[in-house]
């Protein structure tokens, strides 16, 4: 038996391509800019919805075409007003999604991955493996259910790529992602509102120099030296430090633009003196910034949050050296949506995430 022709997804292709589909089709393709008006801009999930387009047209979309959208199940507010969306997808696998009001902006964190597989020491998603990717109809979708859930349709937001996943080991969903929220007709998410977070993959940083459409870049670092985050993040023994510098140092920047650089502060690991004092001397010239990220603690990540005056004094010793440097602020805590804390119980478990979601 012949296997069931997949129908293309309309929430999973960037305008260009929706546009070259539908001629291959036999349609006009200025139809694209309305199908992208209906799905973004005025959430609607079913094309016999999509009014201003003939019934023909509207027919042979729904027999060519799927248009698939995440299912919002279960939603957590945290007091300080940070949601975490437990979003379904087509196959039944689970993502989280979170929404953080006013960090002074708008912010929506999203997933590119359910799982990840580059298992930092200290993350919680890093215990589940990596499960799948997401496909850009899927990650341009989270933002999608969760404007409309919000209401946030016609508000400016921004987008970090720092929920479950790295963005960069599902590059080519991720920047068709990028491309289908930036789109005009559509959310019109420019990509000086979105940032990437990254553990510094160097091939696909190389690539991501030379997109048209660039977001914001964040490098998960973590450690001043090799040894030290060879621990924490174990990709670092195929793409070490010295590397991932070297190309930040040749990443095409926006006028006034930096790189952050993320930095979970693990109590005894990472947080002395001299590991500042290092940190500062690596990141000497460029133009960066350094986001301290106190760790999120959680049952099964073995490792403390540094005191108050040992979080003060790491940054104070960036700070006397000239770099600039926040310390970022744990949203969503009470309801497990902070940073490395996003975990969708109920799917498969390792054992380490038995453990962790158990206690
Ligand atoms: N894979 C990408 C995107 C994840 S972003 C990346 O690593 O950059 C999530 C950020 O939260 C990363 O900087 C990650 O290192 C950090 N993080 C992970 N677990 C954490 C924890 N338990 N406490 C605080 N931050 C954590």
């Amino acid at each position: 038996m012949p296997a069931e022709k997949t129908r293309p997804d309309l929430a999973g292709l960037d305008r260009l391509e929706l546009e070259a589909a539908l001629e291959e089709r036999g349609q006009e393709r200025f139809r694209a800019r309305q199908i992208f008006r209906w799905i973004y801009r005025r959430g609607v999930t079913d094309t016999a919805a999509m009014t201003d387009l003939p019934l023909g047209l509207r027919d042979s979309l729904a027999d060519e075409f799927a248009l698939s959208t995440p299912e919002i199940g279960a939603r957590h507010r945290s007091s300080d007003g940070t949601e975490k969306f437990l979003v379904a997808l087509g196959d039944g696998r689970q993502i989280e999604s979170v929404f953080i009001p006013e960090t002074p902006a708008m912010t929506f964190c999203v997933s590119t991955q359910v799982g990840c597989a580059m298992a930092c020491a200290f993350c919680l998603t890093g215990k589940m493996g990596l499960v799948r990717n997401l496909t850009a109809g899927e990650i341009a979708g989270q933002v999608r259910v969760l404007a409309n859930a919000l209401n946030m349709r016609q508000t400016a937001f921004n987008i970090v790529l720092m929920g479950m996943g790295e963005p960069l080991h599902n590059y080519d969903e991720t920047m068709r992602a990028l491309r289908i929220l930036a789109d005009e007709h559509g959310l019109a998410v420019p990509a000086r509102r979105v940032t990437l977070s990254t553990v510094g993959l160097l091939p696909a940083l190389e690539r991501l120099a030379h997109e048209p459409l660039m977001p914001n870049l964040a490098i998960s670092l973590h450690a001043p030296s090799d040894i030290q985050r060879g621990e924490l993040v174990p990709i670092n023994k195929k793409y070490g430090i010295a590397e991932i510098i070297e190309a930040c140092r040749s990443f095409p920047l926006r006028r006034r633009s930096r790189i952050t650089f993320e930095y979970v502060l693990l109590a005894g690991v990472n947080d002395s003196a001299d590991d500042a004092r290092r940190l500062a001397t690596l990141l000497a010239g460029l133009k960066a910034k350094v986001n301290l990220i106190p760790l999120n603690a959680a049952a099964g990540i073995p490792f403390d949050r540094p005191s108050d005056a040992a979080i003060n004094r790491f940054g104070k010793i960036l700070a006397d050296r000239g770099v600039t440097v926040s310390v970022r602020k744990s949203r969503g805590r009470d309801i497990r949506a902070a940073c490395g804390q996003l975990i969708v119980e109920g799917q498969k478990k390792s054992p380490g995430q038995k453990l962790a979601v158990m206690i």
